[in-house]
């Protein structure tokens, strides 16, 4: 029976293919833009200098000291940089790090952003904005944060270093699995999740096996970037709830974080979405825990909070700030219930 939804779509253009960084000059005329300001981490330094070489007088100035979550002091610098140089666009090269701080420039002053995305985050697609001030977390969502172009050029992903790649690779999927059961999904938004947790199931051991494989880093791209559009289009629930609480509280990194609670949180709200998980469920044999548990395992990824610097003490601490503020969820999100999660992922045990 077909229930009734709302479709909203983004407006996007994503530039996809092997070699199409050459595209960004052209892309940055097209905007009518004239005077980009570069941004990068450290270290993706050398590829910014690259890319700016390569842009010649359309290279306005270059900015590489963008950090995890996004702190405002950092965008404050960035942006003073960004006005002192007459910039009228941003290019961000980078992982979820480099594409916050353009997300937050651009927040503060509407400036276009192209984005060439290299890692499976997803950020470069939404209109979602986490930034950090004084060592707390927030999150704004408004439509000048979601980037104007999205460039994906695999090339520039085969020096991603595999325990990244896999770490990144599942933070995608969780994206989709959880626009699955989201309450505000539709056919689209799960045919893209269904889509996206394929293309990078079969892609990650293909990567792990040769990490140059540009079929199968082409194949990973693609993936997270539909896995990313699920992220901007729906809501999410518990699991990044808690893989939220347990960067900004207990400062665990992101992608190996979301990486670990993935299968205990898709197990513990399999029982109540049965319907909504069952094609992703049908992509491990039926079981999408126990399956995403073995395939984190068989790639190598880390497997336990433990691992992840997690203190024993702070799974009751995370519960607490999980079931303080009410949000949907498919089954409910009880105390008891998050802390016997959280305790199996702590060791890295396999979901029950
Ligand atoms: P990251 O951007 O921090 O990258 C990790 C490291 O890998 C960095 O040093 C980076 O320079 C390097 N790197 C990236 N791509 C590379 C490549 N192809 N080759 C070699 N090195 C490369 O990691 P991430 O997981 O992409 O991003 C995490 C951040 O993104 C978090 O702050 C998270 O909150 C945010 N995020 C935001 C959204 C959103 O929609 N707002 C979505 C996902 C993630």
């Amino acid at each position: 029976m077909m229930r009734e939804f709302i479709y909203q779509a983004a407006p996007s253009r994503v530039i996809f293919g092997a070699g199409t960084l050459s595209q960004v000059s052209a892309e940055v005329a097209r905007l009518g833009c004239k005077r980009a300001f570069l941004l990068s981490t450290a270290f993706q330094a050398k590829d910014l200098t690259a890319l700016a070489e390569q842009l010649g007088p359309l290279a306005a100035g270059q900015f590489n000291d963008a950090a995890m979550h996004t702190p405002v002091a950092v965008t404050e610098k960035a942006l003073a940089a960004y006005d002192a140089c007459g910039a009228d666009c941003i290019v961000a090269l980078g992982g979820g790090s480099t594409i916050g701080l353009g997300k937050a420039i651009a927040w503060r002053n509407d400036t276009p952003q192209i984005v060439v995305a290299t890692t499976y985050a997803g950020s470069e697609v939404t209109d979602i904005l986490g930034q950090t001030k004084d060592g707390e977390k927030s999150t704004v969502r408004d439509p000048k944060i979601r980037p104007e172009v999205v460039i994906y050029d695999p090339a520039l992903t085969t020096g991603l270093p595999v325990a990244m790649s896999v770490a990144s690779g599942l933070n995608a999927m969780a994206h989709a699995v959880e626009g699955l059961y989201a309450p505000d999904a539709n056919p689209v938004t799960s045919l893209l999740a269904v889509e996206g947790i394929r293309a990078l199931r079969d892609a990650l051991p293909a990567i792990v096996t040769d990490p140059t494989d540009i079929n199968a880093r082409s194949a990973a791209l693609y993936g997270s970037w539909l896995c990313g559009v699920v992220l901007g289009s729906v809501a999410m629930s518990l699991h990044h709830k808690l893989c939220h609480t347990l960067g900004g509280t207990c400062d665990l990194p992101h992608a190996e974080t979301h990486a670990i609670l993935l299968p205990h949180t898709a197990a513990y709200n399999a029982p109540a979405a049965r319907d909504a998980l069952a094609p992703a469920a049908a992509l491990f044999g039926g079981d999408l825990g126990g399956g995403l548990h073995d395939l984190a395992r068989a790639l190598g990824a880390p497997l336990a909070l433990k691992d992840l610097g997690l203190a024993r003490d702070d799974i009751a601490k995370v519960a607490g700030l999980a079931v303080k503020n009410p949000y949907a969820n498919p089954r409910d999100v009880t105390r008891d219930g998050i802390e016997a999660l959280l305790t199996r992922a702590y060791e890295g045990a396999r979901p029950e």
